[in-house]
């Protein structure tokens, strides 16, 4: 195999057919896309239908089931026997189907997070979908760009790249295209290549593609990556737990009534025949399949509102969430950035009129009583700071049927903007013959930006956060004083500061190391006041965090009194309260360090590395943290955050990846609506959970009773696999369409400790399985003792069961009070499972072919109305009791 590392650049482009400029045809592209595949990681593969089917089939309760079957089988009772299996078939099915039904929906939605690389393809660059990446692909690169395959480097520009993923290293590697190796050099050594699953931190650089897909580096040590603990959700543990403690429970119960039957001499045969019954019944056949689907359905309704979460388990957690740390620039704000105020290094301060980023706006002089507009190409100082912030830009305004857009970094923006009001371009000026001759891009650990121009002498200019500019600049103590005042004049306005400086006639190098030297040198030209307005819902959607028990912190690259304004503009608790990234790397370690995280609600000045701290330390405190990032260097941070978001639009590649859930708007309120849906979809497992566990209680009090009080059976396991699997199973998938309670906002999050399984719960499934089920003991001795056959009287109590359950979905519906109001019109799916179910018992009771199977027979009007009038009454008990105990 060739060794790219080792060949010069024109060997590699030679060997894949390919051309720096030109990059492949498209057509070629296509060719060789079906030849190499999809440039694709195959970490995990989504099970298979065959290894879902077993899943279904592999667990506890089918087990359970079977032997149920066996057992009958063995007593000669073969129509039971039968219907158990037949049961084990629906139990396996439902879950089956709904769980490939899931997984579709999964994958399809994943399907809509994908990367993006940009290559050439005939001559032209462009964005595509990193899958269809081929070798002899030129990729185009750049500061914050996932590597999307193995590349050998053709040109590059100041280019380094995070290769931790690979390598370990967490120190960014430095390369260069013109590097090339005789011999063997480890994978961490080779300057002249990049590989795919890293990422570039600075520069630009274009590489031609040697490798995709699974013949990566990465893809070739990809079985080593785990990539499976995801798998299986909190949730799906703890219903698990639940289950299985039901199931003994329910042997419990079995073998007690074994017991008891023989102290009493009752037949033996019968009572094995009986604890059948009761472990059947306490079986919850239909949960798994129901978790799944309502998290699924989740998922779906998040990628509406623009949530893409990539995960059932993030779906979940989302709806625990305790702290949003978000950032403030273009999530809280708009990141239109408009110089408003300008304050020069004399002091004179000018104010700036203008719409946005409309290159038109008029200059006034600020310090005086009355404000009189100025030409600003006057004055010297004035236009020679503006101009040179014009020129430490990358960024361009375009034009497009009257409305005005940056492309590029909406900071550079306001300067390019400001420039162009005064007829300063920097294009233009380029064109005319002033060369730029080295760039240190911005990055948020600097916190400036460097462009050295050659002109008719050189110049560097700098321009980037004040305090660190002040800081550098060549000043005495008072000086600087003064200078951190300005600073401090705008900041309080609420304004984004940015300084501008510069050395006039630079003598030094241009390579980074040269100019970072060099700084020392700088003299501040001015100050920029930048208003960037919050978003126009962003007040509502903290409010509702807000009331909701989220505490919401701001995180910010910005001056801390900036920060606090904007906090305070938005409504943020605690605004005043302001921590700075140098504060936080001085306390960190220290005792009480994450007490005072807590507190705090505006961190100003942060680097990428606080961001991570900030995370550690709320998770250490017992929060559930949504954390907001966008660069490249915030990637461990959402890595460890409990759910890592991402900005779809402003966000790298890298923070995609790293993120559990995208918003494709970059709105803050997104966040808070998905959190929302989070909460309306735990809210409705708990409720299906627990009907599903109260109907099966109510089984296991009215057959435990019988047994005790030496009666007949009051119901045949046929007839309980009847409820479990048929009458129950339609409302509960409907309780998955609950809308939200109007309260779902206004309650405190869910701890971490208080899990789906707590005392209350569990106290609610309790108390309506007894009342539910002392009723129903109690109308069967009624039909008994009124001389009903026995199949006549299990028949109705059979239905009393079915209709009790039917009506107790209105206690499980609601938290609190009764659910038969106006808002179960919302729920159709309900309604229609509802008369669903209905019809299904009345077939039951009345079809000849069912009273056939299922052992019944018709029942007289008579009969439904006591039926009806016992159900509502245990169903108002059952409410009433709830109230008493606040067992919400
Ligand atoms: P944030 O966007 O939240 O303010 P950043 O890390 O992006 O955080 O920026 C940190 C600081 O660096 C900003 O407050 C500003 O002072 C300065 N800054 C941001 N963008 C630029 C830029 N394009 N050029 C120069 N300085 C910048
Ligand atoms: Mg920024």
């Amino acid at each position: 195999m060739e060794k790219f590392y080792q060949q010069k650049t024109e060997e590699t482009l030679k060997h894949f057919e390919s051309d720096r400029k030109q990059g492949l045809s498209g057509k070629e592209a296509d060719k060789r896309l079906e030849k190499y595949g999809e440039n694709t990681i195959q970490q995990q593969e989504s099970l298979s239908v065959w290894e879902l089917l077993w899943h279904n089939v592999n667990n506890l309760i089918v087990y359970l089931l079977l032997a149920a079957a066996l057992l009958s089988f063995a007593m000669g009772e073969t129509v039971e026997g039968i219907a158990v299996l037949i049961a084990v078939v629906i139990a396996v099915m439902t879950g089956f189907i709904t769980e490939l039904r899931a997984q579709k929906s999964i994958d399809s939605l994943q399907s809509m997070i994908y990367t993006t690389a940009k290559v050439i393809r005939d001559g032209e660059v462009m964005e595509i979908e990193s899958a269809k990446i081929v070798p002899g692909d030129i990729l185009v690169l750049e500061e914050g760009d996932a590597i999307a395959a193995d590349a050998r480097l053709l040109e590059t520009s100041n280019f380094a790249c995070i290769e931790s993923a690979l390598t370990g290293e967490s120190e960014a590697v430095e390369k260069d295209a013109r590097e090339t190796y005789e011999a063997d050099v480890p994978l961490g050594d080779r300057r002249n290549v990049v590989f795919a699953g890293t990422a570039a931190t600075r520069g630009n650089a274009y590489a031609v593609v040697t490798e995709t897909g699974m013949k990566t580096e990465v893809g070739k040590i990809s079985d080593m990556l785990t990539g499976d603990k995801k798998r299986q959700t909190p949730l799906d543990i703890e219903l698990d737990k639940l289950g299985k403690a039901i199931i003994i429970a329910a042997l419990f119960a079995a073998v007690a009534v074994l017991i008891a039957g023989v102290l009493t001499n009752q037949p033996f045969v019968e009572m094995i025949h009986i604890s059948i019954i009761l472990a059947v019944a306490a079986i919850p056949e239909a949960m798994p399949a129901v978790s799944t689907i309502t998290l699924s359905r989740g998922m779906r309704t998040m990628a509406e509102h623009k949530a893409l979460v990539k995960s059932l388990s993030a779906v979940e957690t989302l709806g625990a969430t305790s702290i949003i740390a978000s950032d403030k620039t273009g999530t809280l704000t708009e990141n239109q950035m408009t110089v408003a105020e300008i304050i020069l290094g004399s002091g004179e301060m000018f104010k700036v009129t203008g719409n946005g980023y409309e290159p038109n706006g008029k200059f006034y002089k600020a310090d005086s009583e009355d404000e009189t507009e100025i030409d600003a190409t006057n004055h010297d100082t004035l236009q020679g700071m503006i101009e040179n912030g014009a020129l430490c830009t990358t960024a361009t305004l375009r034009e497009n049927e009257g409305q005005y857009e940056i492309l590029g970094d909406p900071t550079d923006g306001a300067f390019v903007v400001l420039g162009q009001k005064i007829g300063i371009d920097r294009q233009k000026e380029q064109d005319s013959g002033l060369k730029k001759i080295a760039e240190m891009p911005f990055d948020s650990d600097n916190k400036y930006m460097v462009t050295v121009y050659e002109g008719e002498q050189r110049t560097l200019i700098i321009k980037g956060a004040p305090d660190v500019l002040i800081d550098l600049a060549d000043a005495d103590a008072k000086e600087k004083e003064k200078l951190h005042e300005y600073n401090d004049t705008l900041a309080s306005h609420g304004q984004r500061v940015i300084a501008v400086g510069f050395i006039k006639d630079y003598q030094g190098g241009t390579d980074e190391a040269e100019l970072k030297a060099a700084l020392q040198q700088i003299k501040i030209q001015g100050f920029a006041g930048i208003v960037d307005p919050p978003r126009t819902d962003v007040k509502e959607a903290v409010k509702v965090a807000q009331e909701a028990g989220i505490r919401v912190k701001m995180i910010t690259g910005d001056h801390p009194k900036t920060a606090s304004m904007i906090a305070k503009e938005i409504g943020l608790k605690d605004h005043e309260k302001t921590m700075t990234g140098r504060e936080i790397d001085e306390l960190a370690g220290q005792e009480g360090f994450n007490e005072k995280i807590e507190e705090v609600a505006v961190f100003a000045r942060v680097s990428p590395k606080n961001k991570l701290q900030l995370v550690e330390a709320l998770r250490e405190e017992g929060d559930i943290v949504s954390m907001t990032g966008d660069g490249v260097n915030d990637a461990p941070a959402l890595n460890g955050a409990d759910i890592g978001i991402a900005m779809g639009i402003r966000g790298t590649e890298v923070a995609k990846e790293s993120s559990d859930m995208i918003l494709t708007d970059d709105r803050f309120g997104t966040i808070v609506d998905a959190i929302k849906e989070g909460r309306i979809i735990f809210d409705n497992i708990k409720k299906y959970v627990s009907f599903l566990f109260s109907c099966n209680m109510v089984e296991i009090v009215t057959i435990f009773l019988s047994v005790i009080f030496l009666m007949p059976m009051p119901i045949q396991p046929l007839h309980i696999l009847f409820l479990n699997l048929v009458i129950d199973i339609a409302p509960a998938m409907a309780l998955a369409f609950e809308p939200a309670e109007d309260d779902i906002m206004k309650r405190q999050p869910r701890s971490k400790a208080d899990g789906l399984v707590n005392k209350r719960f569990l106290g609610r499934i309790i108390l309506s399985g007894v009342v539910i089920g002392l009723v129903a003991f109690g109308f069967f001795n009624f039909l008994m003792l009124t001389d009903h056959e026995l199949l006549y009287a299990q028949t109705a109590t059979f239905t009393f069961m079915a209709v009790a359950q039917l009506m107790h979905i209105f206690n499980v519906r609601k938290s609190s009070g009764f659910g038969l109001d106006k808002t179960l019109l919302k729920n159709k799916p309900l309604m229609g499972a509802l008369l669903l179910s209905v019809g299904l018992q009345l077939s039951a009771v009345y079809v000849p072919f069912m009273n056939e199977l299922l052992d019944t027979m018709p029942i007289q009007a008579g009969t439904w109305g006591i039926i009806f009038a016992a159900a509502a009454i245990s169903t108002l008990i059952v409410m009433g009791l709830k109230k008493l105990f606040q067992l919400k």
